[in-house]
C-alpha cells in the first residue's frame, strides 16, 4: 500500500465513558432466519471487547441482507443481535442499515442521524469499505475515527497481495462473472508468477483462445481483453478438461436427466461447462502446493451442486495442505473451503470478496480513505 496508514484503536486516545459508533460487518447467511454461519459476528468481537474493556459504551451498526431501502422483518438484525450479546455483554445493535435509503445513498442527514450521541467512529467492515454508503464514509467526515482489529487485518494481509511474502505467487481465481474480477486479474498479473483460472469465468479465456464453449457462461464483450492478458506472455493456466451437463440437464438439479461428461476444453453444442476436470484439477493443485504465496479467490465450478463440486474440493484440499502463504478471498470460495472444514488450514480467509478483490486492484478502498481524512488522522 502506497497510501498513509490508516488511524488504528490507539489513536483514539482515551475513550473511557465515551461512545463509540462500530460499524460492523455482520451480513451473516441465514438459513429460515436461522444464523447459517456467524464467523461475521465472531470476527468483530475483538474490536467490541477491546473498546468495552476501556471503558467506552459502544453502539454497533450493520447490515443483513438487500432489503432495498426500507423495512422487511424477514432482514432483521434480531437473530444477530441475540447471538452478539451471548458473546459480549452490555452491546447495542441498531437495526438493520438497510432498511432506509439514506445508508446506500450516503445521506447527509442519515449520517447525522447514526453519529447523534455518538463520541468516535470505527469502522470494522471490511466486507463493505468499497462501498460509499453513508455509514462506511460518513461518520468519519466528523467524528475522531479508527479502524477495528478486523479491518486492519484484513487490509494488511490484503494489501500485502501487491507485496508477496515469498515466491512463486500464485493466484487463483474463478467464480461467475469475469467482467467482476478482471481488474483485479490485471492487477494481480502485474505481481504473480503464475496465474491459474477456473470457474465460469475460464470459459471466455478458453474462447478467446480458440476453444469451442457450448453453452457455457461465457462474456463475449470480454473475450477480447482476455486475449491481450493470454498474448502478452504471462503465464495463465487455463483448464485442459472439463465436467460438463448435457444439453437439457440443469445446474443444481442433480436429480434431473441430464448427462455428465468428462471432456477435453472443447464443448458441443448445448454443452455447459460445469466445473474443471479431474486432470486439471490435479495440475492446478500441484502449482498451489510448490507456491510460496498463494491467493485464491472463485470456486473451480458449480459447486453447490454436487456433480461439479470436485474441482473446487480439490484447490481447497491443496490450499490447505500447501506450505504457501495463503489467504482465500472470501465470499463463495470462503464457504467452499469452510464446507470441507478446511477454513482453519489456511493463513487467512478474508470476510470480504469484492473488498478483498478491489483492495487489491486499487490499492484503496474509498472507506478507508475516509478514516483517513477523518478529524484526528488529517
Ligand atoms: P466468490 O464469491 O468466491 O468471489 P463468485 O461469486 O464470483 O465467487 O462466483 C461463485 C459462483 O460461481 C458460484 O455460485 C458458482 O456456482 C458459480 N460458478 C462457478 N463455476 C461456474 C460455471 N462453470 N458455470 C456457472 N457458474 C459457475
Ligand atoms: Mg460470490
Amino acid at each position: 500500500m502506497t497510501a498513509a496508514p490508516l488511524p488504528g484503536l490507539e489513536d483514539l486516545g482515551d475513550i473511557a465513558g465515551a461512545s463509540v459508533l462500530v460499524r460492523a460487518d455482520f451480513n451473516v447467511p441465514l438459513r429460515s432466519g436461522e444464523i447459517a454461519d456467524d464467523l461475521r459476528i465472531r470476527a468483530g468481537v475483538p474490536t467490541i471487547g477491546w473498546l468495552r474493556g476501556r471503558g467506552a459504551s459502544v453502539v454497533v451498526c450493520a447490515h443483513l441482507g438487500r432489503p432495498g431501502g426500507r423495512p422487511d422483518p424477514a432482514w432483521s438484525v434480531e437473530p444477530v443481535r441475540a447471538r452478539l450479546n451471548g458473546l459480549v455483554e452490555g452491546v447495542e445493535l441498531l437495526e438493520n442499515l438497510r432498511f432506509d435509503p439514506g445508508e446506500e445513498a450516503d445521506d447527509p442527514a442519515f449520517t447525522d442521524g447514526l453519529i447523534e450521541g455518538c463520541d468516535f467512529y470505527v469502522n470494522d467492515a471490511f466486507g463493505v469499505s468499497h462501498r460509499p454508503h453513508a455509514s462506511i464514509v460518513g461518520p468519519p467526515r466528523f467524528l475522531p475515527s479508527a479502524a477495528g482489529r478486523l479491518l486492519a487485518r484484513e487490509v494488511e494481509v490484503l494489501g500485502g497481495m501487491r507485496h508477496p511474502p515469498r515466491r512463486p505467487f500464485v493466484a487463483v481465481l474463478g467464480g461467475s462473472k469475469v467482467s467482476d474480477k478482471l481488474g483485479a486479474i490485471e492487477a494481480l498479473l502485474e505481481v504473480v508468477d503464475t496465474l491459474v483460472v477456473g470457474g465460469a469465468m475460464c470459459f471466455t479465456f478458453l474462447k478467446a483462445r480458440g476453444h469451442a464453449v457450448g453453452s457455457s457462461r461465457c462474456e463475449d464483450a470480454m473475450v477480447e481483453r482476455c486475449r491481450a492478458l493470454l498474448d502478452s506472455g504471462a503465464d495463465i493456466r487455463l483448464p485442459h478438461d472439463i465436467v460438463a451437463l448435457g444439453p437439457g440437464g440443469r445446474l443444481g438439479r442433480p436429480d434431473d436427466a441430464g448427462e455428465v461428461r468428462h471432456t477435453g476444453p472443447d464443448l458441443g453444442d448445448g454443452w455447459v461447462g460445469a466445473d474443471i476436470g479431474p486432470g486439471s484439477a490435479a495440475a492446478f493443485g500441484d502449482v498451489i502446493l510448490d507456491a510460496g504465496t498463494v491467493f485464491w479467490n472463485g470456486p473451480m465450478g458449480v459447486f453447490e451442486d454436487p456433480r461439479f463440486a470436485a474441482g473446487t474440493g480439490a484447490v481447497a484440499a491443496a490450499a490447505a495442505e500447501t506450505r504457501a502463504y495463503t489467504v482465500v478471498g472470501g465470499g463463495d470460495s470462503g464457504a467452499a473451503l469452510a464446507g470441507l472444514g478446511l477454513a482453519g488450514e489456511v493463513d487467512h480467509v478474508s470476510t470480504g470478496g469484492g473488498a478483498s478483490l478491489e483492495l487489491i486492484e486499487k490499492g484503496d478502498l474509498c472507506g478507508l480513505a475516509a478514516l483517513r481524512g477523518a478529524p484526528n488522522a488529517r
